[in-house]
């Protein structure tokens, strides 16, 4: 009985629940947005349109990689739907730069009224939490006890960060949008609880400029990236851009990778 006990106080994993897992919009595809236990929020490009708006007042914190729209679209609307849900304000994390760059073009009261004076600034609906890069800190409260989030920049055309998410003796790496980068898997190869990379491709080889240009992977600058990843992990790729899903899958299915990938299956819970 207390050995089942601390076995599930310890080594319990991480309930992530896959919102979004788009790196565009179409009636199937949703944009990149994903669920720790209920709770916590990793970015928001779908988060409306993938949950119920009872189980959006359940949500209390939001970490934020960048600004793109494809990540934070759904920003404005969920923190609308879950007003009044309770009197305590939503947690907005990001590193400074990126928080201001998510006040200034959208809660700036003309693309959506500012939230964080909204109904006033000693109660706001709201707050911007700003992180630190490569400093730990805890998000206290959730069901499976409490996450510990590291932001590590990624090389992407605005600036952008990873998120290392701990709990309960497990980790996930999200490496969020980035072209060709090195820190993120010096991090994944120090981290010793490692139990699965999220990671992107977004379009694939014969648009390698494009992807060059706007800092994203292609199948083929994928498996670069991978031969950087030292220990076996569950790899789960994501941000196909919808006009070419097909095409992704193909040439990642013939590129020869360092290691097996799963495509990251929008609407599914995983445990890692
Ligand atoms: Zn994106
Ligand atoms: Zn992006």
């Amino acid at each position: 009985m207390g050995y089942t006990l601390l076995a599930a106080r310890y080594n319990r994993a991480v309930k992530f629940r896959v919102l979004g897992s788009f790196g565009g919009d179409s009636p199937a595809c949703r944009m990149t947005s994903f669920l720790i236990d209920g709770t916590v929020a990793v970015d928001a490009g779908a988060i409306t349109r993938a949950l119920p708006i009872v189980d959006q007042g359940r949500i209390r914190h939001v970490l934020i990689t960048h600004s793109h729209i494809d990540h934070t679209a759904t920003l404005p609307f969920l923190i609308e739907n879950t007003f009044g849900f309770d009197h305590e304000a939503m947690s907005i994390y990001s590193t400074r730069r990126i928080l201001a760059v998510v006040r200034r073009h959208v809660f700036n009261n003309d693309t959506w009224p500012d939230f964080s004076r909204i109904p006033n600034r000693v109660y706001p609906r709201l707050r911007f939490v700003a992180v630190e890069a490569e400093h730990p800190f805890v998000i206290p409260g959730l069901p499976g006890g409490e996450l510990e989030v590291t932001a590590i920049p990624v090389n992407h055309i605005v600036p952008t960060v990873g998120l290392l998410l701990r709990q309960g003796g497990a980790s996930v790496l999200f490496t969020s949008d980035t072209g060709p980068t090195e820190r993120v898997w010096a991090v994944a190869n120090a981290t010793d609880d490692l139990r699965a990379v999220i990671t992107e491709c977004s379009f694939p080889n014969r648009l390698q400029s494009i992807a060059d240009a706007s800092l994203h992977l292609s199948p083929q600058t994928l498996a670069g990236e991978l031969a950087k990843l030292r220990r076996p992990t569950r790899i789960l790729i994501y941000h196909f851009k919808p006009p070419h899903i097909d095409e992704l899958r193909a040439e990642l299915a013939a590129t020869e990778l360092p290691w097996p990938i799963e495509e990251l299956e929008q609407g599914r819970e995983y445990e890692f």
